[in-house]
């Protein structure tokens, strides 16, 4: 029952873990594509190529006048209005100059475009061109935003607002995109009332307050939850839920019943459904008593039930390997350097991830700590822009030192 790596680093877990998921979600590889308008926070299933330049044509960049740069020193008659839109079919002699607009087409033959606030007009009604212009001026040349043949979306990549942008500017209509994964949500624990009922106000009660946030995490990149409620600490009853979970979805995450005490049955729940522990504890605070494992092509991550270290493990390793399994770009939470802008002992061993908030004062950007200590204050969370990362190896950190911060999704930075 024990026989299983214990007590590992967030690296180590990566290493161990990442393959298991690489090949798990290489066995599904199948697509389907969607219109433009659901494809937010779907992952592109195969490289998107343009089938088109865009700009299609040499166009404005700038409201002025185009001529041929030959011309510069000449004040030029105007010619035409070249409007967006609206191609210019004469043809465009030398020793003129074309009215023209932004994101029109490029009249044939003129090559450089002069801006109109830069241009005099003189009493005959001709420009007088910048003499500071160069060749090429001003104008956007065919395929300078993409060109034809170009990737322009990766495998693997996450669909966000600026991904639909340019899908839409090369002309397409739908992208394809890999299954959303069904992440079978489960709550553990005698003691955990469902929100709205009468019950989580009975004495030695609490409110599930992991499924509704961990639900609200798996939405927002794109998952789909599906919701198995709460299971009291009893082995037949969570060997029973997961068999089921197994079947109708693609992940099974949990909290609550990781430790090692009498009432936590989460381990012995997965190796008596069949399945395989692949680690049990992280040396991070908050979040030591997180498992990890498998039943049958089912990965199952046990988060442990304090509400904190619940979000900090599904944001540093559930989230992660999640992306790897979907066959994602792979997502690591990003480190920053940043100052601290406090003062903190901490215990060998394990890495600290301490709720925080970035401020720009007179001693340039610095973290300082958000809110109360402690694995349960999930009002720490609230209002941070993310985790300062003590390292194992340190045990104090002082105002000044350099740390590294992982950002929040939800702080927009
Ligand atoms: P456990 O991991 O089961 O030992 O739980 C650790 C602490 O987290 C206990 O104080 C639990 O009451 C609390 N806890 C467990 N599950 C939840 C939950 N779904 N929502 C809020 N608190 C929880
Ligand atoms: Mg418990």
């Amino acid at each position: 029952m024990s026989d299983f790596p214990q007590d590992i680093s967030l690296d180590e877990a990566y290493a161990l873990i990442s393959p298991l998921m690489r090949d798990i979600g290489a066995q599904s590889q199948s697509q389907v594509e969607v219109p433009l308008s659901d494809a937010a926070n779907r992952i592109i299933a195969t490289d998107i190529t343009s089938t088109i330049d865009v700009p299609a044509q040499d166009c404005a960049a700038v409201d002025g006048y185009a001529f041929y740069f030959e011309d510069l020193e000449k004040p030029l008659p105007i010619v035409g209005s070249i409007k967006a839109g609206h191609p210019f079919t004469q043809k465009a002699e030398k020793g003129f100059a074309y009215r023209i607009f932004t994101g029109a087409p490029m009249p044939e033959g003129p090559d450089t475009i002069a801006m109109q606030e830069n241009c005099e007009i003189d009493q005959e009604g001709s420009v007088i061109l910048p003499q500071n212009l160069k060749l090429k001026s001003n104008y956007r040349p065919r395929g300078e935003n993409v060109s034809k043949g170009e990737i322009i979306l990766k495998k693997g990549t996450m669909v966000g607002p600026a991904e639909i942008g340019l899908a839409a500017a090369v002309g397409l209509s739908t992208l394809p995109v890999k299954p959303i994964l069904k992440v079978a949500l489960i709550s553990i624990g005698d003691e955990i009332a469902e929100v709205g009922s009468r019950s989580g106000s009975e004495t030695g009660k609490i409110f599930d307050s992991n499924r509704p946030m961990l639900k609200a995490m798996m939405k927002s990149i794109g998952h789909q939850v599906v919701d198995f409620g709460i299971v009291k600490d009893n082995l037949e009853e969570l060997i029973k839920t997961f068999l089921e979970a197994k079947n109708k979805a693609d992940v099974i995450l949990i909290s609550g019943g990781s430790s090692e005490g009498d009432e936590d049955h989460t381990k012995s729940a997965i190796i008596n459904s069949g399945g395989i522990i692949d680690f049990w504890r992280l040396a991070l605070k908050p979040g030591r008593p997180m498992v990890s494992g498998r039943i049958g092509k089912t990965p199952i991550f046990g988060l442990p039930g304090n509400p904190v270290a619940a979000f900090v493990c599904t944001r540093l390793i559930v989230e992660p390997m999640m992306s790897v399994l979907q066959g994602q770009l792979e997502q690591y939470p990003i480190k920053l350097e940043v100052c601290s802008g406090f003062e903190k002992t901490s215990r060998k061993g394990r890495a600290e991830y301490i709720r925080a908030r970035l401020e720009n004062g007179a001693k340039g950007l610095h973290a300082v700590i958000n809110g109360k200590p402690g694995a349960g204050v999930l009002s720490s969370l609230t209002g941070a822009d993310g985790l300062v990362e003590i390292p194992a190896e340190c045990d104090r950190v002082k105002e000044g030192d350099t740390l590294s911060f992982l950002i929040f999704r939800e702080a927009g930075l």
